[in-house]
């Protein structure tokens, strides 16, 4: 006789920024293998691939892809279905001013506790000057995905930036980004003022992220201090 497969429960969450309903299952011991790899590895774009590929296995909801929700909604799914898969609470090793104090602290993070910051862009319409509006929309998993890692951070930044902007409005005339060519929106970011520009920037710095501050006292020196935990690799080891 077979041995019986573990039924797995099913459980309901609505994505952060999209406010997209989905349901998916926690993922399995031989799934979580290959993220932890890619964990281990601290490459960032094997860790999303990973992420992506766990998370397509787990989500079961029509119409629902991977590649177009934002970064953040992802990891936020990926936290949640830990906390179901292992346990809510994760623990959290670091050391305490590496070289000078090199006290050991471990912190407990109850993932279920952990929320996105709130969106600081009052819409996704940024003023570049009275005439010039745009419309910006938060990055996909896929362009994050897609960055290419042999360009420099600034052709990276500046690449997601143009892949960003949906809608430029000169006065109460409408461009459609979809309509032009790489090229033409390209040199549209380059004729902007560095002013202008920072302008794109700020409303990347202000879309939600997910992290967490921890509070500790260190065993060794007693000093209290607060540590911010971003990204999904630094919420485990
Ligand atoms: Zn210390």
């Amino acid at each position: 006789m077979a041995l019986p497969l573990l039924n797995v429960a099913k459980h309901d969450l609505k994505l952060p920024s999209s406010g997209e309903k989905i349901q998916y299952r926690p993922f399995l011991v031989k799934e979580e293998k290959v993220l932890l790899q890619a964990m281990e590895g601290e490459d960032e774009k094997e860790i999303i691939k990973a992420l992506k590929q766990l998370i397509t296995q787990c989500v079961d909801t029509k119409g629902f892809k991977v590649d177009d929700i934002a970064m953040v909604d992802l990891e936020y799914i990926f936290l949640r279905m830990r906390a179901k898969a292992v346990g809510d609470i994760s623990t959290v090793n670091f050391t305490h001013k590496p070289g000078k104090c090199d006290g050991v602290i471990e912190v407990e993070i109850d993932l279920t506790k952990v929320e996105p910051t709130k969106n600081k862009n009052e819409n996704d319409l940024v003023k570049i000057t009275d005439e010039v509006q745009v419309r910006m929309v938060p990055p996909t998993v896929k362009a994050l995905a897609n960055l290419d890692s042999s360009k420099s951070q600034i052709d990276a930044a500046f690449g997601t930036i143009r892949d960003c902007i949906t809608e430029i409005y000169f006065n109460e005339e409408l461009f459609s980004v979809q309509d032009h060519t790489t090229k033409e929106v390209d040199d549209f970011i380059n004729s902007l003022s560095s002013n202008q520009f920072s302008k794109l920037r700020d409303y990347f710095d202000n879309l939600p992220v997910l992290k967490h501050d921890i509070e500790y006292t260190c065993p060794k020196c007693n000093e209290t201090e607060t540590q911010t935990i971003q990204g999904v690799a630094s919420f485990f080891g």
